[in-house]
């Protein structure tokens, strides 16, 4: 089942929630927990009306993390990111491993 969530900031040198890979760059999701970028793109349904190749690129997202940790709410709306903070991501594939 989907599930909307939000990218809340970046974890530097971290391990990913689900698999435990070792990451430069953890990705901070709300509720959910850090994530590699390649595992959140896994987890993410393809949408093509959303982004051209039907999901955002691992680097995309690990920019939209480093922004959320850096930069205000107000800040992120004049650059035009709001929206892109939020990711549809299935839960069910971003368990913990250790869960
Ligand atoms: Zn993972």
């Amino acid at each position: 089942m989907m599930m909307q969530t939000k990218i809340m900031g970046a974890d530097r040198d971290t391990r990913c929630d689900c698999c435990g890979r070792k990451l430069k760059v953890g990705i901070l999701l709300s509720n959910l927990g850090t994530f590699g970028a390649d595992c959140i793109r896994a987890a993410m349904p393809c949408d093509r009306s959303r982004y051209s190749q039907g999901k955002p690129d691992a680097s995309w997202l690990r920019t939209l993390a480093k922004i959320a940790e850096r930069d205000t709410e107000k800040r992120i709306a004049k650059m035009g990111y709001t929206r892109a903070m939020f990711l549809n991501v299935d839960p069910a594939k971003l368990e913990k491993a250790d869960a």
